[in-house]
């Protein structure tokens, strides 16, 4: 019989690997900008013609190489960074394995200029094909420079794999952004066809995202911080009101490696619920410090996913932090005119482009009309909301009509103009009046004259009993119950919930969407249903005169997120008149 089966050539077996380390001239950017990081240089230059298909170029000021070095670099698994096995648990370098130089020289035609400090002469050595064609002595400073042509001239394949030009730049753009922004230390210049893109020099994490992405996170970043045994969290987030329809400036690190993470997104995320819509996607740079003997440490290149030991603290640890940071820095929507960018076109980034203020106005407001009864109960209602003492420095209150009023705040030693959406504070006022309500552990139960009979399917009544005890610990009482019903006899004390029926419609949904922070959850469907409840009866309460508003006002601006609606829309912007007279 005849032989069939082949050892492939080393060739071969190169090019194979190579095509998992070096997908796309992206790849070849992030390799280089890697090797020059660990090389500690101080300046690197990345230039790119044809959108890396001609040309990726990286030039740097590290330490370079001594000419032995020059020439093995080269080879496969030649690595300066890792001598035992034991060394990958705690590997502190971007690179370690010894693939990335070999790789590049076997599918594109490779030039390496080096030098190191204590040599007074650099080399050049000219790979095509893995082999060396020209290793010769020259003049050239201390630091690499490696030019990397002809990509893919021997894998056909795989050059016709290749996306256009506009989709390749943007992924080198992506790489390059993603490393500049961890390498903020470090000045980075990216030149595409001859055009410069960026020119960052060495700053501080705050100055290189505002180098970035623009002035508009001059000052509407957050900054966050938290030291746990678990985990160290450093980084920013953007103004949860700049948050966008699509996902862009989204960065998060794991001991200075950019990973892809929807779980701890989705984390970030959860911290600013009611604060940005469910469509909109939130900004960060986050940088997470973990014991790397907790987490699988990212052997592959081009992977960015990575698991972590410990992946539901962090959740939860990243999630408070953040909320932490909003809570603090009171988010003051603006009628700013903030730039929106993106990857595509960061050229552009420095110019301001006008954009529409942020708060639409209702006209379709429906006023409700109330009996004396009602009334009457708004009045006390009211009286509960409201009763607060003066302690702000609130002036100038001027009612305009039902729905909006302004008045002035002294923020910073400034006077500052507000226009306030009443029935959106209202929302506010009364949403964190209702969780801090709920939280309170001595919260009292109010009983009703009449038992209210809640009609449910099977199903819903399985959930009920399962969660019975959560629900009760509200301070709901629920009794009698039946294959098809129960009686809700007791209320939390406070509370104005009046349609029982479509409350324990949203509780149960909440219920079926089952997850761990179940009693977060049921409290803030609660707060948003009383908020809703008591804003749609707004024309009830006086809130035209000045005193009842300024009132109001205090009370609002005792709110943890005082500026915000319950869906993050604002319900008082502040007009700067430094934005529009300058
Ligand atoms: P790794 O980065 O995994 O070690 P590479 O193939 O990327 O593997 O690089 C091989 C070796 O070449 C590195 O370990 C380093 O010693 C040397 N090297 C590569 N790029 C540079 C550079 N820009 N400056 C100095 N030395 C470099
Ligand atoms: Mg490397």
């Amino acid at each position: 019989m005849k032989k069939i089966i082949n050892i492939l050539s080393k060739e071969v077996i190169n090019q194979i690997a190579a095509g998992e380390v070096i997908q796309r001239p992206a790849s070849i950017v992030k390799e280089l900008i890697e090797n020059s990081i660990d090389a500690q240089a101080k300046n690197i230059e990345v230039i790119i013609k044809d959108a890396g298909k001609k040309l990726v170029q990286i030039i740097d000021d590290g330490t370079g190489m001594t000419p032995d070095d020059a020439t093995i670099c080269f080879h496969k698994h030649a690595t300066s960074k890792i001598q035992k096995t034991i060394d990958i648990m705690h590997i502190l370098t971007m690179g370690f394995r010894g693939e990335a130089l070999a790789s590049i020289a076997s599918i594109a035609d490779v030039e390496l200029k080096t030098k190191t400090d204590d040599d007074k002469i650099g080399t050049l050595i000219n790979i095509d094909n893995s082999k060396i064609k020209k290793n010769k002595k020259i003049t050239t400073p201390t630091g690499t420079s490696i030019s990397v042509k002809n990509l893919f001239f021997n894998i056909p394949a795989r050059k016709n794999f290749l996306k256009s030009d506009k989709i390749e730049m943007k992924h080198i753009l992506e790489s390059f952004i993603q490393l500049s922004i961890s390498h903020y230390q470090i000045g980075f210049k990216l030149i595409n066809n001859g055009k410069v893109i960026y020119n960052l020099s060495a700053t501080n994490l705050k100055q290189r995202i505002i180098q970035l992405f623009g002035k508009r996170y001059n000052e509407k970043i957050l900054p966050i911080k938290e030291k746990t045994s678990i985990v160290s969290i450093d980084g920013f987030l953007g103004n949860p009101l700049d948050a966008r329809k699509t996902r862009g400036e989204q960065f998060l690190y794991v001991n200075n490696r950019f990973i892809k993470s929807s779980y701890l997104n989705h984390a970030i995320k959860n911290a600013m619920m009611n604060i940005i819509t469910p469509d909109q996607h939130p900004s960060y740079f986050i940088f997470l410090t973990i014991n790397p003997s907790t987490i699988d440490v990212n052997i592959h290149p081009n992977k960015t996913e990575v698991k972590f030991e410990d992946e539901k603290a962090i959740y939860q640890i990243l999630k408070s932090t953040c909320k932490k940071s909003i809570g603090m820095y009171n988010i003051t929507p603006s009628l700013d005119f903030s730039i929106e960018e993106t990857f595509e076109i960061p050229v552009e980034i420095q110019k301001t482009l006008p954009r529409e203020p942020k708060l639409k106005i209702n006209k379709n407001f429906n006023p409700f009309h109330e009996d004396d009864f009602q009334a009457k109960k708004n009045t006390e209602l009211m009286h509960q909301l409201f009763v607060n003492e003066e302690k702000n420095n609130i002036n100038n209150i001027m009612n305009i009509d039902g729905n909006y009023a302004l008045f002035t705040l002294i923020i910073n030693s400034k006077q500052v103009l507000n226009l306030m959406d009443k029935k959106r504070s209202m929302q506010r006022v009364v949403y964190e009046k209702t969780i801090r309500l709920l939280k309170n552990k001595k919260k009292e139960s109010q009983k009703l004259i009449q038992p209210f009979e809640i009609t449910l399917n099977s199903l819903d009544i399985e959930l009920l009993k399962e969660h019975r005890n959560t629900i009760q610990s509200l301070g709901y009482n629920i009794n009698d119950i039946t294959k098809k019903s129960c009686l809700v006899n007791a209320l939390p004390a406070g509370l104005d919930s009046l349609n029982l029926k479509e409350l324990f419609d949203h509780l149960l949904e909440e219920l079926k969407n089952n997850n761990d922070d179940i009693k977060e959850k049921l409290i803030d469907t609660i707060a948003i249903k009383e908020a809703y409840n008591i804003s749609n009866k707004i024309n009830s309460f006086n809130m035209s005169n000045n005193d009842s508003l300024k009132a109001f006002i205090n009370t609002l601006l005792d709110c943890k997120m005082p500026f915000i609606g319950i869906h993050g829309k604002p319900c008082v912007i502040n007009i700067e008149p430094n934005l529009f007279f300058n």
